[in-house]
């Protein structure tokens, strides 16, 4: 009996739950992948995302071809697509893993109710992409968490999974069937340009499985040992660089997991279980944000506290426009906007850095922010992605209620040597660090190498910024 599995994200054939199940079901496993027009033509999708992503299926492929089976590609609208070639290849069932967006959700209830129809079987409720499904982590009247803390305690007092099988001496299709693919609309595998993506850069992480489980064992031999310390300085290699393989499913998370167990379990000191320990909070984060979405999908429609609801955010395109090309004139701002748009990643102090800027600086709406994030971002995720700016903006599911960051002070903390800046705003690196991280250069030495002036005064929008919010508070 033929089973199509329908990769999402979660494109490797180790360590997939719902792959693993396939095929104790049956030998004969197919993959299948659509690339999905409601995704793709929308306006927050980055060239750096899609060429990794097509990089990550390319490797699929290949890794489907060693298991002895095929990985066959649809572009076409899902909803129609896989139902119609599940019954063109007479399939027994079509399995896949569920996700927590609220597309998704839309997408895959009617594909169920069409493959019901047509007597073809799923697998309901199948997570792979977390530790733990929402419904597993709950508070003790049964709610869904809305603070991080009690979650964390919760999620890391349960058992994890162990990583499950690889699919193995599978059978796929045969010549015949392949025909019947492909009036069926499958095609080749496009490149990202075929599909109008053009990235030119380098990807900060290789595309696929392998590149993935390497990098991760290169960061559990190394950065992982210090990373409490070290994941704060962004001239610093002192995080994993693991986001878009994890947002793309590029490796398991009980793969993941079990990794960072092992370096636990072989170290002997507190301070090294203590730097894992922090690590491990930033994939429960992940996952605290993903059942954040599940549970309250309005999230990806705005501000969830009510003071954010109406808040009179500035209408401003040419500060808006300053901040995505890095030219607000406060260099760490700029640096942190710089290698978003140069490598399609940003590192995490300054992901929060620049949204604070953003908001309470700039005070514009945290949406235009997430929106220009998830144009630039190779992991650009919505739970994540809605959550750190909602985490930024104050609006989100937060007990802190107004978070302000201070430019220079950060930069001062967290990029002293100024290697940051220097790094991402070359017209600045002659400059002295003491300049470079207060930002006080006059204006005649800004002019000199063409550096912008700050486009606002730090101090008087954030006292604006509070008044807002203090008014918005009393009258929502
Ligand atoms: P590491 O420090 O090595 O962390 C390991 C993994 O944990 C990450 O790969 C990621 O999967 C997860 N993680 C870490 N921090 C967070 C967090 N705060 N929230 C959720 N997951 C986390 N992360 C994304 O994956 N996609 C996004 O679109 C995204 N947008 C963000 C927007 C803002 C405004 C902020 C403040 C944060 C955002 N993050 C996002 C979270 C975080 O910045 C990135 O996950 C991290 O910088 C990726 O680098 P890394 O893999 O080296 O992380």
């Amino acid at each position: 009996d033929l089973i199509l599995f329908w990769h999402r994200r979660d494109l490797r054939i180790s360590d997939n739950t719902g792959l693993a199940t396939a095929r104790q079901r049956s030998a004969k496993v197919v993959g299948v992948f659509c690339l999905d027009p409601n995704i793709l033509e929308r306006d927050d999708v980055a060239p750096v995302r899609v060429t990794y992503m097509i990089g990550c299926l390319q490797a699929l492929q290949k890794r489907y071809a060693q298991a002895g089976s095929q990985l066959l590609i649809l572009h076409a609208h899902p909803t129609q697509a896989i139902p119609a070639l599940a019954e063109a290849l007479g399939a027994k069932a079509v399995f896949w893993n569920w996700d927590v967006e609220p597309y998704s959700q839309e997408r895959d209830r009617i594909i169920i109710s069409a493959l019901k129809e047509k007597g073809i079987e799923f697998l309901e409720n199948n997570w792979d992409q977390v530790l733990h499904a929402p419904e597993d982590i709950r508070t003790g009247s049964n709610q869904p968490y809305t603070v991080y803390t009690p979650f964390w305690k919760n999620w890391i007092s349960k058992p994890k999974a162990e990583p499950v099988e690889t699919l193995e001496n599978a059978e796929g299709l045969t010549e015949k069937e392949k025909e019947i693919a492909k009036s069926a609309g499958v095609i080749a595998l496009p490149s990202a340009k075929d599909l109008g993506f053009v990235w030119d850069g380098e990807l900060i992480i290789a595309p696929g499985e392998q590149a993935a489980q390497e990098r991760l064992e290169e960061f559990c031999d190394r950065a992982i040992n210090e990373y409490q310390e070290q994941r704060n300085f962004p001239a610093v290699d002192g995080t994993s660089r693991l986001s878009a393989a994890l947002k793309f499913g590029a490796i398991g998370i009980r793969r993941v997991w079990q990794a960072t167990q092992e370096v636990w379990e072989n170290s002997r000191s507190e301070e090294t279980q203590s730097n894992i320990r922090t690590w491990q909070q930033e994939l429960a984060w992940r996952e605290f944000y993903q059942h954040a979405m599940y549970n309250f999908p309005e999230l990806a429609a705005g501000a969830y506290r009510d003071a954010f609801k109406n808040f009179p955010w500035e209408i401003n395109h040419e500060h808006f426009q300053a901040w995505c090309e890095g030219k607000t004139g406060y260099p760490i701002v700029d640096a942190a906007m710089r290698q978003m748009n140069e490598i399609g990643w940003m590192h995490n102090r300054c992901r929060m850095i620049v949204a604070s800027f953003l908001t309470k600086d700039l005070l514009i709406n945290p949406q235009m922010g997430e929106r220009y994030f998830m144009q630039k971002l190779i992991d650009g995720d919505l739970s994540a992605n809605n959550g750190g700016w909602q985490w930024s903006a104050s609006s989100g599911m937060d007990p802190k209620p107004v978070r302000i960051f201070n430019p220079a002070s950060q930069a001062q903390k967290f990029d002293p040597e100024a290697e940051y800046i220097r790094q991402w705003v070359p017209e600045l690196r002659s400059f002295d660090t003491e300049y470079l991280v207060t930002g006080k250069i006059t204006p005649l030495e800004r002019q000199a190498v063409g550096y912008p002036a700050p486009i606002v005064d730090h101090k008087l929008q954030q006292k604006m910024f509070k008044e807002r919010y203090q008014q918005q508070k009393v009258q929502p």
